[in-house]
C-alpha cells in the first residue's frame, strides 16, 4: 500500500530522516513511535507530499508522492500535528470548504460529509463555530476532514496529544474503528498508546528506523533481560559457584558483602523467569546456604523505549526549546 525507500530529510546539515525504508500494508493500524524530536513529523509531511525530500521515494498505492502527487494524495486522509482548522466556521462548514478541495462536489459531497460526522460523532456540535469547541471534538473535526474524499489511508500525526483521558480514550476507540475500514498510520510518543491501538510498530530514533514488528514480537526481541536479585548467607565465592550450576544466567555482579551476606544481581534471557528462580532455589539449598531473599524485576518494552528516549536526549539533537514540539 506505502513503500517508503531510503528516505531521507536533512535540515541544513542537520539530518531530521535518515535513510527510511518500510512497506505499509493495506488494512492494519501502524504506530510510529519515537521521543520527540525523533523524525515522525517530517516523515509524514513527506508521505503526504506535504513536504520534500532530500532523498528518497514514496509511493502510495504505486503512486509516486511527488512525481503522481494528484493519485497519491487521493488516497491520503492526513490530520497534522497542527490541523488548519477555520476557527471561526462550523464544522460542517469547514468540512465542505475541505470536501471541495478535495474535488468533490453536489450529492456526493453532501453524503460525504453526513458519513464523516457520523462516523466521528460531531453530529450535535456541527452548527456550533469550530473556536468554541473542546480540544477532543476540535480533533475529531481534525479526523474527519481527513476522511473526506473516502481515502484509503489515514494518517493521523499525535493524535491525542493535548487531550484529557476521558477524550484520549474516545479518541482511540475512534482509531481502532477506522482501523477496521482503513490503513491508519498515527504517530505517539507514548508507547503503551501504540501498544494498545497498533498491530505494527515502527519506533524511529533520531531519524532512524530501529525496529519494525508487532509489539508482542518487540517485546520478546527488544526486552532488556529480566534481572534477579539474591541475597545468600554466603561469601560472594560460594555464592558465585553455586550461581555457576544454574543454566540461564547471563550476568552475574555483586552488590555488596556485609556480615556474612552478599547480593547479588543476576540477569537472564530466560523468558520464563520463574524456572530460573525456582533452579537459583534449589542450587542454594542443595548446598545448604541460606538464600535470604531473591527479587524479580521482568524487563519491558518501556525499558526499552526509555533508554532509546535516554540515548537520544544526550546524543546529537539540534537545540530545540523545551516543549517546543507541541
Ligand atoms: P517528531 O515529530 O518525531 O517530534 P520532527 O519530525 O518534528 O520530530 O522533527 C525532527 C527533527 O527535525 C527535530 O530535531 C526538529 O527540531 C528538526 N526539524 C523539524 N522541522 C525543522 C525545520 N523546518 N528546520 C529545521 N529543523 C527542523
Ligand atoms: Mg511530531
Amino acid at each position: 500500500m506505502i513503500k517508503v525507500e531510503h528516505l531521507t530529510k536533512c535540515y541544513g546539515d542537520f539530518t531530521a530522516v535518515d535513510d527510511l525504508s518500510f512497506e505499509i500494508e493495506e488494512g492494519h493500524v501502524y504506530g510510529f513511535l519515537g521521543p520527540n524530536g525523533a523524525g515522525k513529523s517530517t516523515t509524514m509531511n513527506i508521505m503526504t507530499g506535504c513536504l520534500s525530500a532530500t532523498k528518497g521515494h514514496v509511493q502510495i498505492d504505486g503512486y509516486d508522492i511527488f512525481e503522481d502527487a494528484g493519485e497519491a494524495k487521493k488516497r491520503i486522509g492526513y490530520l497534522p500535528e497542527q490541523p488548519p482548522l477555520y476557527m471561526n466556521e462550523t464544522p460542517e462548514e469547514y468540512l465542505r470548504f475541505v470536501g471541495e478541495a478535495k474535488g468533490l462536489r453536489g450529492a456526493e459531497l453532501e453524503q460525504q460529509i453526513q458519513e464523516v460526522i457520523e462516523q466521528t460523532k460531531i453530529d450535535n456540535v456541527k452548527k456550533r463555530c469550530i473556536s468554541a469547541l473542546s480540544k477532543g471534538y476540535k480533533q475529531r473535526v481534525g479526523i474527519a476532514q481527513a476522511l473526506l474524499g473516502n481515502p484509503k489511508v489515514i494518517i493521523l500525526d499525535e493524535p491525542t496529544v493535548g487531550l484529557d483521558p476521558l477524550q484520549i480514550i474516545e479518541i482511540r476507540d475512534l482509531i481502532k474503528q477506522l482501523g477496521q475500514t482503513h490503513t491508519v498510520i498515527l504517530s505517539s510518543h507514548i508507547l503503551s498508546e501504540v501498544q494498545t491501538i497498533c498491530e505494527k510498530i515502527l519506533i524511529i530514533s533520531k531519524g532512524k528506523l530501529i525496529a519494525f514488528d508487532r509489539p508482542e514480537n518487540l517485546e520478546k526481541k527488544l526486552l532488556t533481560p529480566n534481572e534477579i536479585t539474591v541475597v545468600a548467607q554466603a561469601t560472594d565465592k560460594q555464592a558465585k559457584e553455586i550461581l555457576s550450576s544454574v543454566n540461564h544466567i547471563s550476568e552475574c555482579e555483586v552488590r555488596s558483602q556485609e556480615n556474612g551476606r552478599v547480593a547479588m544481581l543476576l540477569k537472564t534471557d530466560q523468558e520464563d523467569i520463574y524456572s530460573v528462580s525456582r533452579d537459583i532455589f534449589f542450587a542454594f539449598a542443595k548446598k545448604e546456604v541460606a538464600l535470604l531473599e531473591m527479587a524479580l524485576k521482568k524487563g519491558s518494552l518501556e525499558d526499552v523505549f526509555i533508554e532509546l528516549t535516554d540515548k537520544n536526549e544526550t546524543e546529537n539533537l539540534p537545540v530545540e526549546s523545551e516543549g517546543s514540539d507541541t
